[in-house]
């Protein structure tokens, strides 16, 4: 048995009370409390960020794309996520690559030219081939959007550098967390928790859960996979595209080499800026809830950067003969570790069989039709007025991988958030809340479009029961024949 210490009680201090405190600031969090701010103006929200800044993995770890916000011509994924762009685009047009909204899933050849050196930035896989609205942004300019939009709700408070230890829960609910700070230990007391640390910090102390420290980790999907990324200035990106365009073969070959020299699994993508990339990565078997796995990825990438620019000036000279380390992500990318088991637990038939849920609070492009999460997978089972959007959600290994990405992360949180100022409002709880007001207020106040509402939009539901909700792709067919549910 590994030796222990017992801690003696502590009186601690109570910073402060609210009526719903977010912990953890990343595109779930940050979502959670605007969206729950704007949502009940006249409830106190509490946002507790570890670092100095909001959007954990997008803006601290580097992670700079997010994939299809659109189905076919339609916008499909909006809210909190558009806005992060329309702010941009006022603030900081040349911060972001983006085909624009008015153009995406249209037979328009000219703007396809335009973006197919952006990978994904066109759909290549269907004639004819459509812009997507797929982004590639730069973090530091999104941080600052990220700062205004809560700055501007007079009724949330931050608290930077606050790292959320401990739940306290009272007869099955949640009432607040212990935080540490360099002020020492504090309480805060909350009517709503939000855990939005990706890592369920908070509801791993009360409520049952999968993945890392479970015991259980599935390594081979991306349960077990970390990163380090890091940015180098001075590249011609499309230079290096045109490879990828015009000698699928030479790319291949380039890319297994790349790997070689790294050590590990990366790869470089467009950052939304001209010239500069980032070097995304790959390293298997690691788990952020061990310490030794935190240090040897710090370690491994930080050592391999010269190596591989080196690699890249010599093979690529066309595209890195000026290259140069422009700077390294300040936090480790985080893919997956602990995952709720909640009220519902998502598999991959929800897709494959497209399911309807009643307490749907978020739609979803998928592969192939748009998917459905509902709010019962951000609820524990055993514990009441704790909320859990963003990657932690929910689910199994292989459905995580679908609804783990940045926009699901973001519309979990922002349903989290409406969910806590409903609840908040009405005096009910995260349990009891009323979904139909909820979704209400998603769609009509917060611009998110969800199925089956007053204003849902009705071509694209005729184009959905055009193609069986997608049901009879190959990839869902196959999906369910595994499962032996096929008919
Ligand atoms: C290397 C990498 C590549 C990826 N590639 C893509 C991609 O190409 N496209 C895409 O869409 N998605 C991608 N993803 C997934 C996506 O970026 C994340 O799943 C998503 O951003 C997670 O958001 P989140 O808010 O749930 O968690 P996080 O971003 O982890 O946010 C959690 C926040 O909580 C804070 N926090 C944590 N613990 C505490 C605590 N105890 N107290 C207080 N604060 C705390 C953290 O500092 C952080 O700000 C990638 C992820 C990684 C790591």
């Amino acid at each position: 048995m590994s030796k222990t210490y017992i801690e003696s009680p502590n009186t601690l201090p109570i910073y402060d009370e609210c009526d719903i405190l977010v912990v953890g600031g990343g595109a779930a969090g940050h979502s959670a409390a605007v969206a729950a701010a704007r949502a009940n103006p006249e409830a106190s929200v509490i946002l507790m960020e570890r670092y100095g800044y909001f959007g954990g993995d997008v803006t601290g770890a580097y992670v700079l794309f997010i994939p299809t916000l659109n189905w076919r011509t339609h916008s499909l994924i909006r809210g909190n996520l558009e806005e992060w762009f329309t702010r941009l685009d006022k603030n900081a047009p040349d911060s972001y690559i983006a085909p624009p909204l008015k153009y995406v899933g249209r037979d328009n050849p000219y703007i396809c030219k335009k973006y197919e050196i952006y990978e994904a930035c066109v759909n290549d896989r269907e004639e004819p081939h459509t812009p997507l609205r797929t982004i590639y942004f730069e973090p530091n300019q999104l941080k600052l959007e990220m700062d205004a939009m809560v700055q501007e709700c007079k009724n949330l408070k931050c608290v930077l550098h606050g790292w959320g230890t401990k739940p306290i829960t009272e007869d099955g609910r949640i009432t607040g967390v212990i935080f540490e700070s360099k002020a020492g230990r504090q309480v805060i007391k909350a009517k709503i928790v939000i855990d939005a640390t990706g890592d369920g910090d908070i509801y791993s102390q009360c409520a049952s859960f999968h993945g890392a420290s479970s015991g259980h980790i599935d390594y081979d999907h991306r349960d077990g996979q970390m990163a380090l990324v890091w940015r180098a200035g001075g590249v011609n990106y499309e230079a290096f595209a045109r490879i990828r365009l015009d000698e699928p073969k030479v790319f291949r070959r380039y890319i297994e080499d790349l790997w070689e020299f790294a050590g590990y699994k990366t790869m470089f993508f467009p950052s939304g800026v001209d010239g500069i990339v980032w070097f995304n990565n790959w390293l298997l078997h690691k788990d952020c809830i061990n310490l030794d796995d935190l240090r040897e990825t710090e370690f491994l990438v930080r050592n391999s950067i010269r190596r591989i620019l080196a690699y890249c000036k010599d093979t690529l000279p066309q595209c890195f003969k000026d290259a140069y380390l422009y700077d390294i992500a300040p936090q480790v990318g985080v893919r997956l570790s602990r995952r709720l088991d909640g009220v519902k637990y998502m598999t991959p038939l929800d897709s494959a069989c497209n399911t309807a849920f009643d307490d749907v609070i978020a739609w979803t492009s998928g592969f192939g039709a748009p998917v459905e999460i509902p709010y019962s997978c951000l609820i524990p089972k055993d514990l009441d007025n704790l909320i859990c959007p963003g990657r932690h959600l929910s689910a199994d290994p292989v459905a995580i991988g679908g609804l783990q990405l940045i926009p699901q992360c973001v519309q979990t949180g922002q349903a989290a958030g409406v969910a806590a100022a409903v609840a908040v409002a009405d005096g009910a709880t995260a349990k009891t809340v009323d979904i139909k007001k909820v979704q209400k207020i998603l769609c009509e106040e917060q611009d998110v479009p969800l199925p089956r509402q007053a204003n849902t939009n009705k071509e694209l539901v005729e184009e959905l029961e055009a193609i069986n909700y997608g049901r009879d792709f190959e990839f869902n067919k196959t999906i369910r024949q595994k499962a032996g549910l096929d008919w």
